[in-house]
């Protein structure tokens, strides 16, 4: 079963070679007394030709019957061909057809419903493939980059008995006949770790009953979040910004095909790297009214805004010291001025906007405690939560980044819903 090749080291190969390949058929078409498929497998896609007086009778025939992604197994000899696509063609000898395909429902063309309901077909397209690539990259770079630099992954859990990022986006479940929920981020967990491991990240699903379908919201989305002991939020976004920058110019150099594929322009990536700029909130309301928008001091701002103020920038950026009312009670109020927290996203240029929260947190539990009664929660929730200021509390911070956002715009995508094969959001949970 080993001996097969892939595609990709096939397009390399030189001509004259001997070679296996199995996949699927993604193309097929007859020119005379020839048929021509396009084998596509994991990597590629390659032209193969079968004649009837090489492949026998037999094997020409189950051909002949074979439709669109039917899978096959060909054994051929490689030759250069400049018509082909990758300038490489497979003159088959012998193959079989190991599945054969029913009419494949997706031509080309189809609207986005058909195409959902279709997902689990529809994940074989070249630009999905290319996509799940790129993500995958940038998974395996941010472990990189935090294993390197001493931290540790950890496994956070996914049933939780705490609201980290308020009431109103949590799914709940019921837990032998209690009352749970799935968790919006694994924050609060994460600080109990650092207490033993001091710097620690986790990739977990992360779940926000969000109202409404939006390009860039989820229902359930993966969840790449650090959390640190003995640092501050200005250690933390240098942290952030180096990681950035080191996923980026990774994805660059090792997903130049798929950036291809899907069309990237490649030089807004480039520039991204480190110190990226930083505006407080503050500036981002006089930006916001600058261009027009009505917005006062003290509100939040959504997608809508942020395109706009990522206009003002080429790179990633950071705004900063969010007034404390449109923020969780865990961020830590500003030492100059109580008005603000220690609080920061990431925004993402192009349009993109936010890919990353986080702040340094509340470690005085007196101020936490009145924090909490502020926003009107239960300290008696938050018992352990609390507890870690009571035990050798320590400075600490750490963020949240969404890894469909960040794949979203390394991969340039209009919606986050080709950022993850199975996508979640109101009224879809099919396939
Ligand atoms: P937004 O304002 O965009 O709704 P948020 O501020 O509610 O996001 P956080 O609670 O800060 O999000 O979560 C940390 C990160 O998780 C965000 O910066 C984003 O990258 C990602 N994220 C949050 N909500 C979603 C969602 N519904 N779908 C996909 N990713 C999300
Ligand atoms: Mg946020």
């Amino acid at each position: 079963m080993s001996n097969y090749a892939k595609v990709e080291n096939a397009l390399t190969g030189s001509p004259g070679s001997s070679i296996k390949l199995r996949g699927w058929i993604h193309r097929k078409f007859h020119v005379g007394k020839k048929i021509f498929i396009w084998l596509r497998d994991s990597t590629g896609y390659i032209q193969c030709v079968l004649e009837e007086e090489k492949v026998g009778k037999e094997a020409f025939d189950s051909f002949e019957r074979a439709r669109r992604e039917s899978s096959v197994e060909v054994e051929g000899v490689l030759k250069e061909d400049s018509r082909a696509p990758g300038g490489k063609e497979l003159e088959v000898v012998s193959g079989r057809v190991v599945g054969y395909s029913e009419d494949f429902p997706i031509k080309g063309g189809e609207g986005v419903e058909f195409l959902l309901d279709n997902r689990h077909l529809w994940l074989r397209s070249t630009q999905l493939n290319a996509v799940m690539k790129i993500k995958h990259t940038i998974i395996k770079l941010l472990r990189d980059y935090y294993i390197n630099d001493g931290w540790y992954e950890t496994t956070p859990p996914i049933l939780t008995s705490s609201a980290v990022e308020g009431g109103a986006t949590l799914f709940k479940v019921d837990y032998f006949g209690e009352p749970v929920f799935l968790s919006q981020s694994a924050q609060f967990y994460l600080e109990v770790l650092i207490f033993s491991l001091e710097k620690v990240f986790s990739i977990t699903p992360s779940f926000r009953a969000e109202r409404s379908r939006t390009r860039r919201h989820l229902s359930e989305y993966y969840h790449f979040e650090v959390e640190a002991a003995w640092m501050d939020m200005e250690e933390l976004m240098k942290v952030t910004e180096r990681s950035i920058e080191y996923v980026v110019q990774g994805v660059l150099e090792e997903r130049q095909r798929e950036l291809e594929i899907l069309k990237r322009n490649v030089e807004s990536l480039r520039k991204v790297k480190a110190p990226f700029p930083r505006i407080t909130y503050t500036e981002a309301i006089e930006i916001l009214q600058r261009n027009g928008v009505s917005i006062s001091w003290g509100e939040d701002y959504g997608a809508d805004e942020e395109a706009i103020l990522t206009r003002s920038f080429e790179l990633p950026f950071f705004v900063t010291f969010f007034p404390r009312s449109i923020k969780p009670f865990y961020m830590k109020l500003s030492e100059s001025d109580e008005r603000v927290v220690k609080g920061f996203d990431l925004l993402a240029p192009e349009g993109y906007g936010e890919i990353i929260g986080g702040s340094q947190r509340e470690d005085n539990y007196d101020i936490l405690l009145s924090r909490i009664q502020e926003q009107g929660y239960d300290p008696k929730d938050y018992y352990w939560y609390l507890d870690l200021r009571r035990f050798g509390s320590v400075p600490h911070s750490g963020y949240g980044l969404g890894i469909e956002r960040i794949t979203m715009w390394v991969a340039g995508l209009e919606h986050i819903r080709d950022a993850i094969p199975f996508p979640r959001f109101r009224d879809r949970t099919k396939p």
